[in-house]
């Protein structure tokens, strides 16, 4: 980010404590600029130049990150156990514009989770217009009985209680309770649904890709910012 921004306001914005709380962050000369020079609640710097006990800021606004989601954690920021939120830095959820989750996934779903704090962002992200790919291995409780790679292709196939079929999504066989399921959309408990109307049950759900962005080597729990390169991976 290359604009100016002033101070006050931008750091009880990115979390660090409400604007008394700033102040007292500034009152104790622990606002620097890069050069280590104090700063003030009005002086306007840009985002690179700020210092908090000599360390940098966190990401300016319009962060986009993945999250490698372990099973047995919840989207929820409400919810009782283990949250998401758990597993990123205390201030993003303090964010004003919060950093949240793109979409959900269910608790018992692993894998790659985006989360931004732009709401353009997010919109054009799980927007029904996107159709991004999001892409799925699922661990099945029977055999694929055969038929299930043409219903699911077939933009024919109705949910319970929805009034519109599904769009086409391809499944790939990877074993006889094995398979990796792509969507273009993103209804509530989708995949477990479209297997529950082929007679199965999903025992275990990752997904492993969104557009063109898959985890690669990050490890479970674990979360990274997503730069430019990324960016364009994604759409
Ligand atoms: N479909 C599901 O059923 N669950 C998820 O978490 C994601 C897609």
């Amino acid at each position: 980010m290359s604009g100016k921004v002033k101070l006050l306001r931008y750091l009880a914005n990115l979390g660090y404590g409400s604007r008394r709380e700033v102040l007292g962050l500034l009152g104790e000369e622990r606002v620097t600029d890069a050069a280590g020079e104090l700063l003030y609640g009005d002086d306007v710097r840009p985002h690179e130049d700020i210092r908090i006990d000599g360390e940098a800021l966190d990401p300016a606004p319009g962060l986009l990150l993945m999250l490698n989601k372990p099973a047995g954690v919840t989207c929820s920021t409400k919810d009782q156990g283990k949250l998401v939120y758990d597993l990123l830095p205390k201030r993003f959820r303090l964010r004003s514009p919060v950093v949240s989750p793109v979409g959900r996934l269910d608790r018992d779903t692993s894998g790659l989770l985006l989360f931004t704090d732009d709401g353009q962002l997010l919109h054009k992200i799980i927007s029904p217009k996107s159709k991004l790919p999001k892409v799925y291995i699922a661990e099945l409780a029977n055999d694929l009985r055969g038929n299930e790679v043409a219903t699911f292709a077939s933009g024919t196939l109705m949910l319970e209680s929805e009034t519109t079929p599904l769009l086409p999504a391809e499944l790939d066989v990877l074993g006889p309770r094995r398979a990796r399921l792509t969507l273009h959309e993103g209804r509530y408990h989708q995949v477990r649904r479209m297997f529950a109307a082929v007679g199965n049950h999903v025992e275990s759900l990752h997904r492993e890709r969104v557009g063109g962005l898959t985890l690669g080597d990050l490890p479970e729990g674990e979360w990274r910012l997503l730069g430019d390169v990324d960016r364009v991976k994604l759409f």
